[in-house]
């Protein structure tokens, strides 16, 4: 199985490059696709990591690439980056969304794996992982020609039902809050015991002291979220990437 977290030391910082920046609270400035970021360095290393939220760069300590950025600079480019051969460069930033989105599922799926109350469903989801697995070792014209989103759908409904198994143990309220807008919402020392947030919007939520205790987080957007003094223990699906978001100490 692919690493699932990122290495930047084995990435030709394809992050750094292929996406497009829009001038933004996550990003002090504009940069079109395909284009390095003014930051980065010679070596891919970024010049200014040590102090990006203050920079006016925090959308790059949020994001996270779940390994696919190594994965293709090492498998499916066998090494080479986009500087040393540039023939390679618009196949290769192509590449990206395309294994992000693999990764982030292989995440999910294995994440799912960890947890012993969708035990039953583990045959399917190891099914799945594998299945994932394969397609990210393909060439990158094989990557570029895949539906993703055909895969997603796939996927999606038997992660809802590893979640409905593992929230069922976490009490009767298990409060429903996927795909909410909860910016700015007060959930101070909030009961929310196995509460769905999947896909919610939780930008700048008090969550302090709140029982967040087998709480999905799949897909939530935590930025600036308080999440000072609440207990996340066995939280579902909530990645380092949204804990860095928010405001935890
Ligand atoms: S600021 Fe640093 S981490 Fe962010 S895109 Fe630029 S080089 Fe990469």
């Amino acid at each position: 199985m692919a690493r699932l977290e990122a290495d930047c030391s084995r990435c030709a910082a394809l992050c750094c490059v292929a996406p497009a920046f829009a001038k933004s609270s996550d990003f002090a400035v504009d940069k079109p696709a395909g284009q390095a970021c003014r930051n980065l360095a010679d070596d891919f290393r970024c010049r200014i990591h040590e102090d990006l939220p203050a920079r006016g760069f925090q959308g790059c300590v949020v994001f996270d690439c779940f390994g696919a950025g190594q994965r293709i600079t090492q498998e499916t480019f066998g090494g080479r980056d986009w500087r040393g051969a540039p023939e390679i460069a618009g196949a290769m930033f192509a590449t990206l969304p395309v294994m992000r989105q693999l990764h982030e599922l292989l995440w999910l799926l294995t994440e799912a794996l960890q947890l012993d109350e969708a035990r039953r469903l583990h045959p399917e989801l190891r099914m799945a992982r594998d299945e994932i697995d394969a397609l990210a070792a393909g060439t990158a014209d094989e990557l570029r020609g895949l539906d993703v989103d055909a895969y997603r759908k796939k996927v999606v409904p038997l992660l809802r039902r590893v979640s409905e198994l593992a929230r069922a143990g976490a009490g009767r309220r298990r409060p429903d809050h996927s795909g909410a807008h909860l910016i700015g919402r007060r959930f101070r020392g909030a009961d929310l015991r196995g509460a769905s947030f999947r896909g919610a919007l939780l930008i700048g939520a008090d969550l302090r002291d709140a029982d967040l205790r087998r709480a999905d987080f799949t897909g939530a957007d935590l930025r600036g979220a308080d999440l000072r003094g609440a207990d996340l223990t066995g939280a579902l699906f909530l990645t380092a990437a949204q804990l860095r978001a928010a405001r935890t100490a």
